[in-house]
């Protein structure tokens, strides 16, 4: 799956809260993460021995399912009513069973099942009794007689609602262009959601050949994970009967049917290529498509195995609760993930389109030709598509210089995996609603910085290598952690266990500290990083990790790199009598964080931070950041430090700088703000004059990116009247001519707009969000709605965002941006508290979940202490660790404010004097 939020958005989020745990996607009010000693996939009480002879529900594992019982095909036939919201169901599923049995066991929820019909290879059928457990979410077909070992046929009969919570097999609905509703029904099945909409091994190694058939009405269409194999009219009705699948998991089956239309088909070798919209959205479709394209070849190549499906469509689709899923042969997407116009997009939009089409087409083979075989190895899945989605955007635009904007998505790595509450990138998973709390920015992105640690330490070819060997073994089939180790480490000739187990299996992340002895003598040390210390007491002291440790020595004017593999807790090198400079984590691949003794830093300062690669300025800011707000380097040191960036024009450098002003804004006082601003405006001010609001001639999207972010900075952050005037003036001219401006400054000019306007803009904006041209125009007039200072308009935007106004897809994340909104959160925080139940009931559950993470926003102690209160009081659980986390988020954002505020006003009113 791929998040719903993209990276630039969750910078953007991470702007308004440093700490926000943003990215992806499925996450359920569910159960605890199982405790890290817990076995991996079976949970039994003590001395109670697993009897497969007995299915009775008391004495089976209440997570897996029986292996005796193995299904090889689904014969599925579905028949969705889009009026009435329900769908009616058969299927045929083929089993080898290799023991005697009175009983089948398999997985359904909310469905019933009106018919059970076992049949043998003689044509001998046999009728059961069905029970359905919902607290187990299985089904129980019980024979009278028994059943041997051998092939059988089960035939089952079941109905089911199309629902609205955005799982399982659901609806959507969508508005035309004369404003009429229309509805369509999709699916979303990963993790455990298949079984909601037929009854099946619903268990990613139970692989099965899926043979759909979807019987609908004539005027509407369907989409399944194959090419369709035949189409026939029977009673009045269109049935579409589509081609056997490869062997494939439950939850990569998809089934899509409305009145959608279809780009006509690209070959990109053997496989037909299209791109799916509702009516009149066809012209968004051709930048996604270009770049489906070229990642599709891209991976044929890299993985040097062809595509596994016999076609591929893109489905896009009005209510989408994650970013994407990647259904074999079938990919959906929420709109603004897939859909979007080149001409009027950001670079930021654009790119966001790129990395999740490419992101998704990596799972066609990772993921869904080869499956993680238990949900503990969901991060091979994740990481890897994340890594492969940056490795094929590069490869697509170098323009793009994606590897430098992957900075960001592994500083929010960071900023997760430096909690106490954060948690292993792989974990042992008793119940598969565990996996739920897995999709995250830990298995996402820090999974993905691992993956780019280790591809640069053995090398890029040997690398792709060990990944081809690992998809050539287990193609079809399902693998661990341990087989993706074998064949890298085979290919490498290398001890990749050894290496990758401490990054992959324990908690956190090393901060490396470098300190140099008058002799000249450097010493490099490790401990686990962590913002607050006060439990720096555990066996956390003791973590290690193999860190694979690239630096750079300046002697003489002349740079000479060295590569070290830590494994001790101190490594002393000797450095040349002269040297002059040293950098650590050189060109910026290791998932670690480095904090120098002063005159190092003083050294590799003065050398000239220009002469640093962007990756290593970022590292070298983001680090200072974060070992400030952990308390190791004074708040004042780094504040004048950020005075040696005003040159910078490497737009996720800045976004580190914009990052903490906004984190310095959330925690001030009101009464110091104005000096804050002042503060922010002279860091700012002289690159937003030096880059001027035009586009130069030549200029690179990067840097039209950069203009956006800094306007928009400076008009909110540094709440600058003059360029809050121009931008008004600007808009104007953007409303009459809609290309007037560049369109990355459009967005900002919306937000500073939308931070200055009254009840009149409010309006304007709505109603643009309701008459948008694209769904990137929509989200961000829509986020507008969040971003005005006046109460009575905020809360006009909350209260629409429960009263059906506002798609549940966008609801939570709304108020999640009021939290973040200094002039709101306290209002949206007693709204939360107030419409608690509403919200759980209406939003899916991932949004709830992303919603809470605005709590981090509320940062005095004593609304920290109100949002302590009301989770435990009611005893609220977002699953995994997520709520310890934002908790623990609010608490270093509180400790800051409390350390560091005096420091602050006094620091604000020097440079105030200074100016
Ligand atoms: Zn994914």
């Amino acid at each position: 799956m791929s998040g719903s939020v993209s990276r630039r958005q969750m910078f953007r989020i991470l702007a308004q809260a440093r700490f926000l745990l943003v990215l992806p996607v499925a996450q359920t009010l569910l159960s605890a993460i199982a405790p890290a000693d817990a076995a991996t996939s079976t949970a039994r009480p003590e001395g109670e021995e697993m009897n497969l002879d007995d299915d009775s529900p008391g004495s089976m594992d209440p997570y897996r399912l029986p292996r005796h019982i193995i299904p090889h095909r689904y014969e599925l036939r579905l028949e969705p009513d889009l009026d009435q919201a329900t769908f009616a169901g058969r299927e045929t599923i083929v089993l080898t069973i290799t023991q005697t049995t009175g009983s089948i066991v398999l997985n359904a929820v909310d469905l019933a099942i009106s018919s059970a019909i076992l049949e043998g290879s003689s044509s001998t059928r046999q009728s059961a009794t069905i029970e359905l457990h919902d607290s187990t979410q299985r089904c129980q077909l019980t024979f009278s007689q028994p059943i041997l070992p051998g092939e059988w046929k089960l035939h089952l009969i079941f109905q089911g609602k199309l629902n609205d919570q955005l799982r399982g097999f659901y609806r959507s609905t969508y508005k035309d262009h004369v404003g009429v509703t229309h509805t369509m029904a999709a699916t979303q099945f990963e993790a455990t959601d298949a079984r909601r909409a037929f009854p099946c091994w619903d268990e990613p190694d139970f692989k099965a050949v899926f043979a759909t058939t979807l019987v609908i009405a004539p005027r509407l269409t369907a989409v399944s994970n194959t090419a369709v194999a035949s189409e026939s009219i029977e009673a009045g009705k269109k049935v579409l009967r589509f081609a056997d699948s490869i062997k494939m998991s439950t939850y990569l089956a998809a089934f899509i049917v409305g009145e959608i239309e279809a780009t006509p088909p690209m070959p990109v070798g053997k496989t037909p290529l299209r791109l799916w919209t509702v009516p009149g959205k066809q012209l968004l479709t051709s930048f996604g498509h270009e770049i489906a394209v070229a990642s599709l070849k891209f991976f044929e190549d890299y993985y040097d195995i062809p595509y596994p499906g016999d076609k591929l469509d893109l489905i896009a689709i009005p209510d989408f609760a994650s970013g994407a899923m990647e259904n074999l042969g079938a990919i959906t997407f929420r709109e603004t993930a897939l859909l979007v116009d080149r001409q009027s997009a950001t670079h930021g939009e654009l790119e966001r389109v790129a990395d999740v089409v490419a992101h998704e087409n990596a799972h066609m083979w990772f993921g869904d030709l080869v499956t993680m075989s238990w949900w503990n190895g969901l991060w091979l899945n994740e990481a890897f598509a994340t890594f492969m989605e940056m490795l094929a955007v590069d490869a697509w635009k170098p323009e793009w210089k994606r590897w430098d904007s992957f900075g960001v998505a592994r500083a929010a790595a960071f900023s997760v995996d430096g909690l106490w509450s954060t948690r292993p990138i792989e974990y042992p998973v008793l119940a598969p609603k565990d996996a739920e709390a897995m999709f995250d920015v830990l298995t996402y992105e820090k999974g993905a910085s691992v993956l780019r640690m280790l591809e640069q330490h053995i090398g890029p070819t040997v690398f792709r290598d060990g990944v081809r060997d690992y998809l050539r073994a287990h193609a079809y089939g399902n693998a661990d952690t341990k087989d993706l180790w074998v064949s890298l480490g085979k290919i490498a000739k290398q001890p990749v266990p050894e290496l990758m187990n401490g990054w992959i299996f324990q908690p956190g992340f090393p901060l490396v500290t470098a300190t140099v002895s008058p002799s000249s003598e450097l010493t490099i040390t490790q401990q686990r990083f962590s913002y607050l210390s006060d439990e720096q007491s555990g066996p956390s002291q003791d973590q290690r990790w193999q860190i694979p440790l690239q630096m750079r020595v300046t002697t003489g004017g002349k740079a000479k790199t060295s590569r070290l593999l830590l494994t001790e807790k101190n490594t002393t090198v000797p450095l040349p009598h002269d040297w002059e400079s040293v950098l650590i984590n050189e060109e910026g691949h290791g998932f670690y964080r480095v904090r120098y003794a002063p005159d190092l830093l003083d050294r590799l300062l003065n050398t000239g931070i220009d002469r640093l690669a962007v990756t290593e300025r970022f590292n070298l800011i983001n680090d200072a950041w974060a070992t400030t707000v952990a308390g190791l380097m004074p708040l004042t040191d780094y504040l004048d430090l950020t005075a040696r960036f005003t040159a910078e024009r490497d737009k996720n450098v800045w976004a580190v700088l914009l990052d903490s002003f906004s984190f310095l804004n959330r925690i001030i006082p009101v009464e110091d703000r104005s000096a804050l601003e002042a503060f922010i405006r002279g860091r700012v001010g002289p690159a937003v004059t030096d880059l001027g609001w035009i586009p130069r001639s030549g200029e690179s999207e990067l840097t039209k990116q950069l203009r956006g972010e800094l306007i928009g900075a400076q008009g909110k952050l540094g709440n600058d009247p003059a360029v809050q005037r121009r931008a008004a003036e600007l808009y104007r001219a953007y409303c009459d001519d809609a290309t007037a401006v560049d369109p990355n400054v459009v967005p900002s000019l919306v937000a500073i707009l939308a931070h200055t306007g009254d009840a009149t803009r409010y309006d304007e904006f709505n109603e643009r969000f309701r008459t948008a041209a694209t769904p990137q125009e929509e989200r961000r007039y829509l986020f507008s709605l969040a971003a005005f200072q006046p109460h009575a308009l905020l809360e006009r935007t909350l209260a629409r965002t429960i009263s059906g106004d506002i798609r549940t897809q966008d609801a939570p994340f709304l108020i999640s941006a009021i939290l973040g909104n200094v002039y709101g959160r306290e209002l949206a925080w007693a709204f939360v508290k107030t419409n608690w139940e509403k919200m759980d009931h209406l939003f899916p559950k991932q949004g709830l979940r992303r919603m809470c993470g605005g709590i981090v926003n509320l940062a005095t102690p004593e609304l920290e202490r109100d949002v302590r209160d009301f989770f435990t009081t009611r005893k609220i659980d977002l699953g995994g660790k997520t709520l310890a986390q934002y908790l623990e988020h609010l608490r270093i954002t509180v400790t800051v404010r409390e350390r560091d505020s005096i420091a602050l006003r006094t620091y604000l009113d020097r440079y105030r004097k200074s100016l």
